[in-house]
């Protein structure tokens, strides 16, 4: 069985609802037949409705960047799984590093976001991976695998083959330094074995794990072709449309 790569788009905190919908124009021609491909945008809250009703008729899917664990409640500033749904927000993108580092966010604030946001039937992305002190000092494997096995702590085989992992070593988000095939592939296949460990070898092999950091249209094609890289979430260069398309594209 081969995996369907899955493309994902983090716009961060970028675009408002006009010029949201005006990328997504951009877009839209570009990506017509992605079949083999699911392609993901994820704009900012107040940009996700726009978007949505703007991505209709198209085979781009809407995510959102987070999502609290609570569906209504005493949250101020909070936004619940099923009010994604509403809005045809199918995604969503977990415990990003930026999440991480500068709002705090934990391995088990992870894995209650993740249970919620599958309770409620949302495609959730969890992103992983060490800071680069943690890489000097040998540290990969078990920063990484610790982080994999708390935020998806519980699930059902059922629940982990409908989450998608994004390996995203935090040294090569948005500095233009990429991980090199080799170094990627290395990690994304230690993933994929603590998840044969935990989840048995059907649902591991079906699971997608993304590579995230500096993915451009010039090395996404020997990312994605490593055996255990399903695909790519991508930052800066999701914000310009022939970029994203060329990385959905790469082959
Ligand atoms: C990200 O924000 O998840 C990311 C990978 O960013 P960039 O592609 O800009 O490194």
């Amino acid at each position: 069985m081969t995996r369907k790569r899955v493309v994902a788009g983090n716009w961060k905190l970028n675009l408002g609802p006009e010029e949201g919908i005006g990328l997504v124009q951009e877009l839209l021609p570009l990506l017509t037949d992605e079949a083999k491909c699911d392609v993901v945008i994820c704009p900012p809250y107040l940009t996700l409705s726009d978007a949505g009703k703007a991505l209709q008729g198209s085979q781009i899917e809407l995510g959102a960047q987070n999502v609290h664990w609570a569906e209504s409640g005493a949250f101020t500033g909070e936004v619940g799984p099923s009010m994604l749904l509403t809005i045809g927000c199918r995604w969503v993108i977990l415990g990003h590093s930026e999440r991480r580092q500068l709002f705090g966010e934990t391995d088990e604030g992870v894995n209650q976001r993740l249970s919620a946001s599958l309770a409620a039937g949302l495609k959730p992305i969890v992103c992983i991976g060490e800071t680069l002190e943690e890489r000097d000092a040998g540290r990969v494997e078990d920063v990484v695998l610790g982080q994999l096995d708390r935020s998806l702590a519980g699930l059902t085989s059922q629940q982990a083959t409908a989450t998608t992992v994004a390996y995203e070593p935090v040294w090569a988000i948005g500095t233009g330094r990429t991980a090199t095939p080799e170094q990627a592939e290395e990690v994304h296949a230690m993933i994929r074995n603590r998840l044969t460990a935990t989840f048995g070898e059907d649902t591991a092999h079906q699971m997608r794990v993304q590579y995230g950091g500096s993915v451009k249209p010039d090395n996404a094609a020997e990312l994605f072709g490593q055996e255990n890289i399903d695909g790519g979430l991508i930052g800066g260069a999701s914000l310009d449309a022939e970029s994203f398309a060329a990385i959905v594209h790469a082959r």
